[in-house]
Order: C-alpha cells, then sequence, then structure tokens
C-alpha cells in the first residue's frame, strides 16, 4: 500500500509499504478514505519528539472503512464506516475503565520509553513515535486498529465523512478542554489558538454554558473563522495586549476559564519569546510555554485553565506563585476521545457543532509533502488538510 512515512526533520515521503495485518484477535483493518493532518504531527516533523524513525508512518485522525476483523471483534463488521481515536484504549484496564481512555495502561507496547520520559505511560497512539507504541499511522491506504471494539466508532448516517472526521481528534480534544473548564451557565471562557483544537472548544464552550468566548490567535483567517463559525469574539495579539484586554473584557476580573489549545510551540511576541526560542534550539527547554504563563496569569481568581496543546518536556519560569496565590485550577490531559464520541455524534447530528468547516484541503495521499507545507506554513489560509488515498 501507499503511505505518508517520516524520513527525518521536514522529510516525508510516499513511499510503498507492507499492508498491515490482523496480529491480534481484537485487531480490525480499516480502509481509510479520510486522514486529516493535526497540529501535534507538526512536533513530530519539527524534531521536537523523540524516539521518531525513518519509515514511520504518520497520521493519527481518520474516517475509513472496516475491511477485516479479528475473531473478538464482536461490535464491529466488514463495511462499517468508522471513526477511530487517535489514542487507544485496552477497553478493560483501570483507567480505561474510569473513562480515562488516554490513561490507559496496556496500549502502549513500548512503555519503558515513556516511562523514561514522564515516570510513567500513556496510551498508544497511531503515527506518534515509538515512545508511544510505534503505530503505523493513517496517512495510508490501510490502518490496522487494536482493540478495534473500544477504538472504532460506527458513524451515524446523517452525518458525512468530512464533519465526522473530526471526531477522531480535534473535536474531543477540543470538547475536552471546555469540559475541563467545569464552566458555569454565564461564565467567559478564553481560547488561546484558533486551529482545528481551538475552534472546536470555542464551540463546545458555548455547547457547556458559556456566556462569552474570547478567542486569541494571530491569523487573521482563523480569527474570522473563530468569529464567524464559533461566535466568538477575537483579540490578535500581535495587535493587542492580550492580558490588558481580557481584562477589559471582564470588567477587570479576567476570563472564569483559559484554555491552551496551542502547547509546546507557542509563538509570541518579545524577549521570552527569544529566551524560549533560543532554549528549545538548544534542547535545554523542549517546550516554548508562552501561551500556558499569559493563561495563568490572565485567568480570574480561583478559575481554571486547561491545557489541551502538547507538551512534552520541563518549562522554565512557570509561575507557579500566580497559580498558588489566585487558587487557580489546572487541567490537562490528551483526549479521552471514547468518553465523547457518541455525544459529540450527537451534537453534530443536531447541528450544534459542525466541525466540517475544518476541513480546507482536501489532497490525495500523494500530494502529502505538499499538504504538510501548506499546513505548517498556513499558507493558503489552510486550517486542516484531509488526505484521501
Ligand atoms: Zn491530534
Ligand atoms: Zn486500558
Amino acid at each position: 500500500m501507499r503511505a505518508l512515512c517520516y524520513h527525518g526533520v521536514n522529510d516525508l515521503r510516499v513511499e510503498t509499504v507492507k499492508d498491515p495485518e490482523i496480529l491480534r484477535p481484537g485487531d480490525a483493518i480499516v480502509r481509510v478514505r479520510m486522514s486529516s493532518v493535526c497540529g501535534s504531527d507538526l512536533h513530530l516533523i519539527g524534531g521536537y519528539v523523540p524516539t521518531m524513525q525513518r519509515g514511520d508512518i504518520l497520521g493519527h485522525e481518520f474516517l475509513g472503512e472496516i475491511v477485516e476483523t479479528g475473531a473478538d471483534v464482536k461490535r464491529l463488521s466488514r463495511g462499517d464506516r468508522v471513526i477511530v481515536c487517535s489514542l487507544i484504549g485496552c477497553g478493560h484496564c483501570d483507567y480505561c475503565k474510569r473513562d480515562l481512555w488516554s490513561l490507559c495502561d496496556n496500549s502502549n507496547p513500548n512503555h519503558a520509553m515513556m516511562d523514561a520520559l514522564l515516570g510513567d505511560t500513556i496510551a498508544g497512539v497511531f503515527g506518534y513515535s515509538h515512545m508511544t507504541g510505534g503505530y503505523a499511522g493513517s496517512h495510508a491506504e490501510y490502518v490496522r486498529v487494536p482493540y478495534a471494539d473500544h477504538n472504532a466508532f460506527k458513524v451515524p448516517e446523517g452525518i458525512p465523512d468530512e464533519s465526522a472526521v473530526f471526531a477522531s481528534d480535534a473535536l474531543p480534544t477540543g470538547f475536552m478542554g471546555a469540559d475541563l473548564c467545569n464552566i458555569k451557565p454565564g461564565d467567559v471562557v478564553a481560547v488561546w489558538g484558533c486551529g482545528g483544537v481551538g475552534q472546536m472548544a470555542i464551540r463546545s464552550a458555548y455547547v457547556l454554558g458559556a456566556s462569552r468566548v474570547i478567542a486569541i490567535d494571530r491569523y487573521p483567517e482563523r480569527l474570522r473563522l473563530a468569529r464567524e463559525k464559533g461566535g466568538a469574539e477575537v483579540l490578535n495579539y500581535e495587535e493587542v495586549h492580550v492580558n490588558e484586554a481580557l481584562r477589559e473584557m471582564t470588567a477587570g476580573r479576567g476570563p472564569d476559564a483559559c484554555i491552551d489549545a496551542v502547547g509546546m510551540e507557542a509563538d509570541s511576541t518579545g524577549i521570552t519569546d527569544v529566551y524560549d526560542r533560543v532554549k528549545q534550539s538548544l534542547r535545554v527547554q523542549l517546550d516554548r510555554p508562552a501561551v500556558l504563563r499569559q493563561a495563568i496569569h490572565a485567568c480570574r481568581k480561583g478559575g481554571t485553565v486547561a491545557v489541551m496543546g502538547v507538551y512534552f518536556g520541563l518549562i522554565d519560569k512557570f509561575p507557579m506563585g500566580v497559580l498558588m496565590n489566585k487558587a487557580l485550577t489546572l487541567r490537562s490531559g490528551q483526549q479521552h476521545g471514547q468518553r465523547y464520541v457518541p455525544r459529540l455524534f450527537e451534537l453534530i447530528e443536531r447541528g450544534e457543532i459542525d466541525p466540517s468547516y475544518l476541513l480546507t484541503h482536501r489532497l490525495s495521499l500523494e500530494e502529502g509533502p505538499r499538504g504538510y507545507k501548506v499546513f505548517k506554513s498556513k499558507e493558503e489560509a489552510c486550517m486542516r488538510v484531509v488526505f484521501s488515498p
């Protein structure tokens, strides 16, 4: 089959590779119809995530059709149209049973690598380095899905592929960001980053009861979508002092909750940005935490900061004193997609959330390297590129 493979920093190639096979009775093979790029892939391509190897297939957000099932697969059959959660749950460990799917203890066969970094493991992830299991990703014609009964969800007939594909990752990640904010009716929520996850977090915050959502980015097209599709008020951080603007908009208090939908490669302005970039390029600091710092400073006393952007390493200049004295709650995690997908399908069917506008570029798999170039540079008003093999 054909697949988009990693060959080094900013070096992606479409190659012919071996077809996946059923390895365990709980596996299914999915023929991919759509596979989306994700902002977190850029951390891989940029070389910020350890344990990538040449030839690794990228991609973790996808929709397709079941073509083969192992002997233990009960809930799925050939021909089912499914989306697959990007983080793999086993369905029976203590964490999966607690609905904390991204913390699954069993789905990462390379947990020793993750142990070395985090002192524990998280769930395996499709197409996301060897420390999260070395699973082949979805930018390919076929994917093996382990524990398929728990990780693949049949898509209701009324939901088109263009919407459903984002229920794999961008939508549940954004929704979980809003869910972690413990939103009370009337709350004001600020969202940093208006990429796919940020856009979904904006809509989700409204669904969960926010009265106002304020979105922060610097790309005019993304801010336009946040305003028009998400219904957010918007701030361009290159044009305004974000924290002063947020205070002004919230009667001097700051937002009740703040969502970091940016993560470890945050851009910002001024001297701390230069400082973070130098430290990151020297590898004395893996992550650039400008957004996280700003969110902690901006949040009102007693509020919640939810971190959905990906971080991997240590950060410094972390305002612990602010967090502690303002009695903030800091919550985070990789998305527990399996917990949210059925509810998200209902929200899509009722028209309360429509992720389809994230899809700005539909390309063939053969155009993979170009697709990532456009996505990375945010040229052509690109929000999400979806590959169809
Ligand atoms: Zn992702
Ligand atoms: Zn598990």
